[in-house]
């Protein structure tokens, strides 16, 4: 593959005896990321202000900066102020502009930690941080607590305990692989983890997260895709924000991955100034698409320190949405997802569809603002449900697993308990009660 003017100039500048092949071995893009700002004016043929500078450099005292130099060569110096991959990877002085609402880990990963790098926050899935480090350093990281911190790395003796944590609890069947980036792995070390967690007979699917195809998309090579697919079924999760960073290496980068039958998807985090606006995101979830891409979700940003510059209000993930709908293919359109601060986990939210309901009716309005109604059924016979699937006339295996047991509102909805609310642990008319 080619590369553009950008990129040779790069290139050139990090050292004259470079050979293009440099550019495509992501070992040299990793040697070369951009970690000062000397490097980062050199390369780009750009010159700060010193008070720029001096921003700079108070800001990279607390949160890091690292850019790969394929990222580097992506931005446009012309506008840098407002282009969306500057933002994303070059540090701000208001990432110091902590606020009240700021938390050093909004969702409780640290709290719900049973084991050394893994977060079980759901019944059947598990979040296993197996790298603490990445190509690029968003400045976005809803981890950046941990960003640098070379105390978080995950040593073997981590990684076993983890993989020892999953082998234990029969209910985990879905390991969802993140960090840092588990593309910052060797692949000998991938191919052992992933051989070690499909040994486990209870896990079915494993997962990675990694935003390799997008900061770095020279990682996804012939020999790892190869190493990963004797491991199926295993999904990937990427990370694309902003229509722009869908360039040629990039899909690249998404075809090997679709073309050794990896179902790929992509979780964007709603960010001003870089994808807030329905235009942005309606043209990325097409590429995305076009590239083999499923959008699965789009994050509202998340309350870590660090990140209120890159808040918007709920409202604008709605109206994003507002204009997917019905507007594009069903399959084009992700779930806009508030993660809930003290581990809540993920909270859909979407604009509201059902306007109103009777006894027999409700009345709905579709994306166009027509509002139409749907006539439910005359009769229903609810059949009783006591979990007792034996006795049950529906076919379901049982041998898929025992559904005798609900949570949540799941439970309020069930016939097969008497729970009759779900009360919050500091309720204070309960506590009252109890004294
Ligand atoms: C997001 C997340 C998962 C996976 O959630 P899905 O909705 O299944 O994608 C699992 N564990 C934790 C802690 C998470 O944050």
């Amino acid at each position: 593959m080619s590369i553009s003017k950008a990129q040779k100039r790069i290139i050139n500048n990090i050292n004259e005896t470079v050979q293009v092949s440099h550019w495509h071995d992501w070992h040299w893009q990793m040697r070369n990321c951009v970690r000062d700002l000397n490097s980062f004016e050199n390369l780009l043929g750009i010159e700060l202000t010193d008070d720029q500078r001096q921003k700079f450099s108070h800001t990279v005292a607390e949160f890091p900066m690292s850019i790969t130099p394929y990222y580097l060569s992506l931005i446009n110096t012309d506008d840098m102020e407002n282009d969306p991959i500057f933002r994303q990877s070059f540090p701000s002085v208001q990432e110091l502009d902590m606020k009240d609402c700021d938390m050093e880990d909004p969702l409780h990963e640290d709290a719900d930690c049973p084991a050394p790098c893994i977060t079980h926050r759901y019944p059947d899935r598990v979040l296993f941080l197996v790298s603490n480090t990445c190509a690029m350093y968003c400045r976005h990281c809803t981890r950046k607590r941990t960003v640098g911190d070379r105390d978080s790395i995950p040593c073997e003796n981590d990684m076993l305990a983890g993989i020892e944590y999953i082998r234990n609890n029969k209910g985990v069947r879905d390991v969802l692989l993140s960090g840092g980036d588990p593309f910052m792995l060797s692949d000998e070390k991938l191919d052992w983890l992933l051989g070690e967690l499909r040994s486990i007979e209870h896990v079915e699917i494993i997962r990675i997260g990694t935003r390799t195809p997008v900061v770095l998309p020279q990682r996804i090579t012939p020999a790892l895709v190869q190493m990963l697919k004797k491991h199926h079924p295993v999904w990937i999760n990427t990370h694309f924000n902003h229509p722009r960073e869908i360039t040629t290496s990039a899909k690249q980068a998404l075809a090997r991955l679709a073309d050794v039958g990896i179902p790929l998807g992509n979780q964007s985090v709603l960010l001003s100034g870089v994808n807030d606006c329905p235009r942005i995101m309606r043209a990325l979830v097409h590429k995305l698409a076009a590239n083999r891409v499923r959008p699965y979700y789009l994050y509202q940003c998340d309350l870590s320190k660090g990140l209120s510059h890159f808040r918007t209000p709920v409202g604008k993930g709605i109206e994003i949405l507002e204009s997917l709908i019905g507007h594009t293919s069903g399959f084009c359109v992700p779930t806009y997802v508030i993660d809930a601060p003290g581990g809540g986990g993920k909270i859909p939210v979407m604009p509201n569809y059902l306007i109103s309901w009777s006894t027999n009716k409700v009345v709905l309005r579709n994306y166009e603002g027509v509002i139409t109604t749907y006539k439910e059924p005359d009769s229903y016979e609810p059949t009783f449900c006591d979990r007792n699937c034996d006795k049950c006339d529906l076919q379901l295996s049982l041998a898929d697993g025992d559904e005798r047991n609900s949570i949540g509102i799941e439970k309020l909805l069930s016939n097969s308990n008497d729970t009759i609310a779900l009360v919050p642990r500091d309720n204070e008319r309960h506590e009252r009660r109890d004294e």
